[in-house]
């Protein structure tokens, strides 16, 4: 017989709460391994006994399948002195053994549990709240720590004794699984009308699907959120829904039942359909296809969609009884958050919808769903909310003190980071309501309370006025360290990637307060450590009117004809201007001229607004980047050409001077040169212009890894491109797990809070 051998396994990553150690448990049955799996402080550690070929194989095995919801960062394992064990098993562990940090994030529904919803012989067949240790709610059924059922909004419901007997089987899916339900113990669906009057029905869903396929707008209750639904193939739904929710041209996300149905909408690549899958299931920004059965007023004037897979029994139903696309958005209005509570949505929803198809499973955590995006081949989150929350980000090293991050004021999320972890919280959305912030407090406080931890630190953007700001400088911790915006977001980058020492950063957004009564946004900066160099910028353009500016965007385009043309630029006659009066015009001249209420901006957006405006003769944009994507998705890809620009390296910071491109583009627009190549050419201007003052820069400076970021970065074509003409001879980053927009500031604020306070 083999000499039995015994080996110490220690496995780190994403491996508590996602069903691990059951999967380790049958494994080891399988591979005849005797000993036990128990959770520890680091991850999950395994005793292991057997012959050493069992154990080559078992160690095999735990590398190549782990569940879905897994992400084995490391294994390693030494030998232990063999002992003899009677069997595997799962050793429960201790309470305070345990990180406090154990709470996964939200599951999308896994294959096994998508079949027995779907099997009429099953006892689970179209139950709504079906999971098991492989997927379901998480993060938005927590209440307290650590995440058992008793600390959820599980709580609530006692196990029927089949439930409770899957409930304590550990070679059960359902071992442990904390949310685990059936028809006979669980939460249950209802139906109510407009008036919130319960609709008589044996099949809330079945029902729902039919009010939906007649044109209906249904408030559905989701896992971190309601969403408002309709049929996204029809006009009259979407445009009825637009109406109601007074949302004239954002795009809507739509929901598809299968991958299958996504292809017949957008045209999708590897990695797209990946994203599409992952269990994390983030809406997913992809090309619409020309055939596209889609309503127009989806996603009016632009030529993406954002798509998503169901990630709950409830949806996979729903989407397989109406058979058809499903609009699935955030159930708020513009940019309040998303409503979470039965009562709350009834109220604020009045109106809107026409059917409530809600339960009582309580959602504890407001999540909206998480968007991503392939730029350049690789995976860019745009907003990292639902999936991915409160997942941690492993620092390169520990930090001095826990720290409390604040973040930015529009897309907001919050950053608690400690030790070498950093916990970024759930997209809150625009500071601009009572309501944001005060959802705002709320996820802090909880948050706080989860990783059991006491900031020392508090960081927060260096604009005094943000509400951001205003609830950092309100707290009790004595240390605050105020951070700028871009610096935030080149630091950002930098702690997603480990990076230290100096850093390159090229930041480009819409804005940032910048500390010298200019608008930043432009950016090209060294950093170090606590500190930063801004080594250049864009020539700043007025912002006649100020935030008006950003929507009235054919303001920016007078700026910016003013500013190139001076003395001549009265005499261009452009079709964006006809629909204004002369009157209007002439005000907003005078304004540009006598700076008064005229702040002066070097966002890299507000060239993309205003020469967006200036060339598809947009008057104004309807919500925030809409000109900016729609002058994105303009660009002929084959067009070569590159506008004169001008690097103006007398002044400190050096500017990036665009007039010469501006003379240029109304030279082609008189040339009648088409829309898709002015655009192509702006964006290799952009490009272009970017690598000469990085290079400069670089020369400047020396050697060091340069970081893409801000905003501006989630656009392909300016971040592939860029990337690209520099990868060649230096290390260049392009954020991915972390969003280069303000959905990624407070991270930033974390690694900058750090380096100041170790200084
Ligand atoms: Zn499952
Ligand atoms: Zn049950
Ligand atoms: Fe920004």
């Amino acid at each position: 017989m083999a000499q039995l051998e015994g080996r110490l396994i220690s496995i780190r990553g994403i491996v508590q709460g996602v069903g691990f150690r059951p999967w380790v448990y049958r494994l080891a049955h399988q591979a005849g391994i005797r000993g036990g799996v128990r959770n520890d402080s680091t991850g999950v550690s395994i005793e292991a006994f057997g012959t050493s070929t069992d154990l080559a194989h078992f160690v095999r095995q735990l590398e190549k399948t782990p569940p879905p919801a897994a992400a084995i960062a490391e294994l390693s394992w030494e030998a232990i002195p063999a002992q003899e064990r009677s069997a595997f098993e799962i050793e429960q562990s201790q309470a305070g053994n345990e990180h406090r940090v154990s709470i996964p994030a939200d599951l999308a529904t896994c294959e096994s549990c998508l079949e027995e919803i779907f099997d009429p012989t099953n006892r689970r067949y179209r139950y709504a709240f079906t999971n098991c240790t492989d997927c379901g709610p998480r993060f938005t059924i927590v209440r307290e720590v650590p995440y058992d059922r008793p600390a959820t909004t599980m709580a609530v419901f006692d196990m029927c004794p089949r439930c409770q007997a899957e409930y304590d089987d550990p070679s059960n899916r359902r071992f442990h699984a904390q949310p685990n339900a059936c028809p006979d113990c669980g939460p249950q669906l209802r139906l109510l009308n407009a008036h919130g009057s319960e609709v008589p029905t044996k099949d809330p869903v079945a029902t729902t699907a039919r009010a939906l396929r007649d044109g209906h707008i249904a408030a559905i209750k989701g896992l971190g959120g309601f969403h408002l639904a309709c049929d996204a193939t029809s006009s009259p739904a979407v445009s009825l829904l637009r109406r109601r929710k007074r949302r004239d041209a954002k795009p809507f996300a739509v929901m598809v039942r299968n991958l299958e149905a996504a292809e017949a909408l957008a045209i999708l690549s590897d990695g797209e359909r990946e994203l599409l899958r992952s269990v994390e299931r983030p809406i997913v920004l992809a090309p619409l296809r020309d055939s596209t059965p889609l309503a127009p007023e989806v996603a009016p004037g632009i030529s993406l969609v954002g798509l998503i897979l169901p990630y709950t029994p409830l949806h996979h139903l729903l989407l397989a009884d109406t058979g058809q696309p499903l609009v699935m958005t955030s159930a708020n209005l513009s940019e309040e958050p998303i409503a979470y509570r039965n009562g709350e949505a009834l109220e604020r929803l009045r109106g809107i919808a026409d059917l409530f198809l809600l339960h009582d499973r309580e959602i504890e955590t407001r999540c909206e769903d998480s968007v991503a995006r392939v730029v350049g081949q690789a995976p860019m989150l745009i907003r990292r909310s639902r999936g991915y929350v409160p997942r941690p980000l492993r620092l390169r090293r520990p930090l001095s003190a826990p720290i409390l991050a604040c973040g930015a004021h529009l897309k907001n999320t919050f950053c608690i980071a400690f030790r070498d972890q950093a916990f970024l919280g759930p997209h809150i959305g625009d500071l601009e309501t009572l309501e944001a912030v005060d959802a705002f407090r709320a996820a802090v406080d909880r948050m706080e309370r989860f990783l059991g931890v006491k900031p020392e630190i508090v960081a927060h953007d260096l604009h005094p006025e943000y509400q951001s700001t205003i609830y950092a400088r309100s707290r009790s911790e004595v240390t605050k360290v105020a951070v700028q915006h871009h610096h935030a977001h080149v630091a950002s980058a930098m702690a997603e990637y480990g990076l230290e020492g100096n850093v390159l950063g090229v930041a480009f957004d819409g804005t940032g307060y910048g500390g010298d009564g200019t608008a930043w946004g432009g950016e090209i900066l060294l950093a170090r450590g606590a500190e930063f160099e801004r080594l250049a910028t864009l020539r700043p353009i007025a912002l006649p009117g100020g935030d008006l500016a950003i929507r009235e965007i054919w303001r920016l385009a007078l700026a910016l004809l003013d500013d190139a043309f001076g003395q001549d630029a009265a005499a261009i006659d452009l079709p964006l201007f006809r629909g204004l009066s002369d009157h209007q015009v002439e005000i907003v001249r005078t304004m540009i001229h006598s700076g008064l209420h005229t702040p002066m901006a070097h966002g890299a957006g507000r060239y993309f607004d205003a020469t967006a405006a200036l060339v598809l003769g947009r008057a104004s944009a309807r919500y925030e980047g809409q000109a900016a994507l729609e002058w994105n998705l303009a660009a002929a890809p084959d067009e070569q050409g590159v506008y004169p620009y001008e690097i103006d390296d007398a002044l400190s910071p050096w500017q990036i001077d665009l007039r010469p491109m501006t003379r240029a583009i109304v030279e082609d627009l008189a040339a009648a040169l088409p829309a898709a190549s002015i655009s192509a050419r702006f964006h290799n201007t952009i490009v272009a212009a970017s690598e000469a003052v990085v290079r400069a820069a670089i020369r400047q400076v020396g050697r060091v890894p340069i970081v893409l970021t801000g905003g501006c970065f989630q656009n392909p074509i300016l971040a592939a491109g860029l990337r690209e003409r520099l990868e060649s001879e230096f290390e260049v980053f392009l954020p991915s797990r972390v969003p280069p927009g303000d959905g990624g500031i407070s991270l930033g604020q974390v690694l900058v809070a750090d380096s100041q306070a170790r200084s």
